[in-house]
């Protein structure tokens, strides 16, 4: 049996950034003693880099806006495939966590009158962003932390210990739920530093544990983004949502070369900043889609208007959701007018002055003008799209966040799938942390404490498996397949990522993803001799050697449900198939493990290790459709659906 240090907690967060942060919270404030993991230092998880803002419809900047005109645009942005009860309770109580964050001692930038300033974002009807100069995330992070330590504090009057109800294990990677039946009983990790194994026994585990950018070669995600928590999941036995939808933000850096796929907030482009071509042209007035005709202004003189006079003029086509966007400047690369290194330009230096700019993006000035010499307030910035969040994600249930088919197991943040459909609207992931966050804390929570006595015992041979799979690497002249020499970690995941970028990435065609499915095929069967040397203190090599296993999980998922999805829509563009079908608005695909004890072992290479289903989606509920027009509806609803 192998040893281990074993720690009983009633709920386990994996993850430290807003969502697992916000659940941390609630679940401790609901009187469950609260376990939080993180793969790098507490505080530093991606959602500290987030910079535009977190959208709520507090109605600040514009009366006009409701939660109601918020639900709108982000079913419009997600092309009608969220999970609607999702975006109906985020769009209702993301204002009141901005005002939560707020009374933790949040400082959001304000308007001239005092109330919190709300910045304009692609897809939002209204100014909806609330934020703090574009280091949003960072004030957000740092209010959840600040928070927690004030708990703590509690917690040490009470019990004379500061970690006796809430505490944070920082880097530390879960490499595996552990189960005992079908319902959850702890987790299974490794602390990266010294690489001594755990084990947390808690009958309710909350993943929150992000995205998976890091298999896709050009990226704005940072290296934490492995998509371990799909692939925990999966393992598990739960379903993940649609994980076609990839979005792939339309402005990354694509030159110098030191911050390649770096992301330039959309801020940029709300506050002014315009798309050219080599030409010079502002290219977006031609790729104006027919569904959003009616919203975009027709010519540059009424998008400039609409900055200083909203209620008179339409907005410009630069703020069209993002996966518009993207594919627009894709046409126009393709088409021969890109930048030279493969981009276009967007400028804001001649829209704004240059203090203006300094005072409103901060940190986009200092990053590009350190890491790569870049100007903004005098030079276009060359930018290009880069996969930035994936919309699908572990299939919950709306309200309480509960990972369909394993009791005990809750998802929120950005590893959850549903909120956002087929695209996430800007602005909509922080607001979404929060709300999402909350509510699976409260529910995690609820549930553990309900079990009582009636706990599920951690199952030891499952912490032997465990073991055995995480030391794996260290043996690989052993493994099978035999014959060939171990294989290097960092060249498999070089190869994956091209693999995804070149075959599963903006622009998606059959024959190409097929072409990537056998490279897959090629690439699990070499990673399970990934090997590597040393010892198990900070090994880096041996933590990529691990996180392979997630990445091609998560990279099948994508692969199998694009090849399925026979429509573009949203973040899924096939070119084979250039039209959204309203026939595929009903279809959600799912994909499960193929082999449901998990042992990837014994999966056959060939066929996978991912099954696809399909199934209806559910009808939107009919008062919510009432707040849409009738002609708005046709171009989404199938022809049913518009008769029911
Ligand atoms: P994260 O914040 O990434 O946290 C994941 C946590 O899980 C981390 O603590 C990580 O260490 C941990 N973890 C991962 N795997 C494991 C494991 N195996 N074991 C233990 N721990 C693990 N959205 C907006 O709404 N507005 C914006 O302005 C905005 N700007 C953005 C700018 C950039 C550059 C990027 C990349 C994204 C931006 N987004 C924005 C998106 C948004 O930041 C993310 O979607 C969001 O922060 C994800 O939060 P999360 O809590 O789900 O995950």
């Amino acid at each position: 049996m192998t040893v281990v240090d074993r720690q009983e907690w009633d709920v386990v967060v994996v993850g430290a950034g807003g969502a697992g942060l916000r659940a941390a919270i609630e679940a401790r404030e609901r009187g469950a003693r609260t376990a939080v993991i993180c793969k790098s230092l507490f505080g530093k998880a991606h959602t500290v880099m987030a910079e535009g803002g977190i959208a709520a419809a507090m109605g600040n900047a514009n009366a006009g806006d409701n939660w109601q005109v918020h639900f709108r645009d982000t079913m419009r942005g997600g092309k009608f495939l969220n999970q609607w009860r999702m975006a109906e309770l985020h769009a209702q109580e993301a204002p009141d966590r901005v005002w939560e964050l707020e009374t933790w001692g949040a400082l959001f930038d304000r308007t001239k009158d005092g109330r919190i300033s709300q910045r304009n974002f692609g897809g939002h009807e209204y100014p909806r962003l609330a934020h703090v100069g574009d280091r949003t995330g960072l004030e957000l992070i740092r209010t959840l932390q600040q928070k927690i330590v004030a708990l703590q504090q509690e917690d040490f009057e009470e019990t004379g210990d500061y970690e006796s109800r809430l505490k944070v294990f920082q880097e530390c990677t879960v490499t595996r739920v552990l189960k005992e039946g079908s319902q959850v009983s702890g987790v299974f990790g490794y602390e990266r530093e010294s690489g001594r194994f755990f084990v947390l026994e808690a009958p309710a585990v909350v993943i929150a544990t992000g995205g998976i950018g890091k298999s896709f070669k050009v990226t704005s995600n940072s290296w934490e983004y492995t998509g371990d928590g799909h692939a925990l999941a999966l393992l598990a036995g739960a379903p993940l949502l649609n994980m076609e939808f990839v979005q792939f933000h339309p402005t990354g850096m694509v030159w110098p070369p030191s911050v390649k796929g770096i992301l330039v907030t959309e801020s940029v482009r709300g506050d002014g900043g315009v798309l050219r071509n080599s030409e010079g042209k502002r290219f977006m007035f031609d790729y104006i889609p027919d569904v959003f005709k009616e919203k975009y202004a027709e010519s540059e003189d009424e998008g400039d208007r609409w900055y200083e006079d909203p209620d008179n003029n339409r907005r410009p086509p630069e703020l069209l959701p993002r996966d518009e966007v993207a594919r627009a400047i894709n046409s126009e690369v393709k088409a021969g007018r890109g930048s030279p290194h493969g981009g276009v330009f967007l400028d804001v230096s001649t829209r704004m002055p240059a203090e203006v700019i300094r005072r409103r993006l901060p940190s986009m000035y200092h990053q590009f003008k350190e890491l790569a010499d870049v100007d903004i307030t005098a030079e276009a910035m060359e930018v290009g799209p880069t996969c930035h969040y994936v919309m699908g994600g572990i299939a919950v249930d709306s309200d309480t966040a509960a990972a369909r088919g394993v009791p005990g197991l809750y998802a929120a943040g950005e590893v959850a799938g549903g909120m956002h459909g087929s695209n996430r609207l800007g602005g909509n992931s922080l607001s979404d942390l929060l709300v999402f966050g909350r509510r699976a804390g409260r529910h995690a929570a609820e549930y553990a404490t309900g079990l009582s006595a009636d706990r599920p015992p951690v199952d030891d041979t499952q912490i032997d498996t465990a073991a055995a799979e995480a030391l794996r690497p260290f043996s690989a002249e052993g493994l099978e397949p035999a014959g060939g020499p171990p294989e290097n970690p960092y060249t498999l995941h070089q190869e994956l990522q091209q693999n995804m970028h070149d075959l599963v990435g903006i622009i998606r065609r059959e024959a190409e993803m097929r072409q990537a499915l056998e490279k897959l095929a090629d690439l699990r069967v070499r990673a399970r001799r990934a090997g590597v040397e040393g010892h198990r203190q900070f090994n880096p090599g041996w933590h990529l050697a691990l996180d392979l296993r997630n990445m091609l999980l998560v990279s099948e998922c994508v692969a199998r449900a694009a090849l399925e999805r026979t429509e573009s829509r949203g973040g899924h563009t096939r070119e084979d198939h250039p039209a959204m079908d309203r026939e595929w608005r009903r279809v959600n695909l799912l994909c499960r493990l193929t082999d449901p004890t998990g042992g990837l072992a014994a999966t056959d290479p060939v066929r996978g290790q991912i099954d696809l289903t399909r199934e209806t989606t559910e009808p939107v509920r009919p008062d919510l459709l009432a707040l849409f027009d009738k002609e708005e509806l046709v171009k989404y609803l199938a022809e049913e659906e518009l008769y029911e």
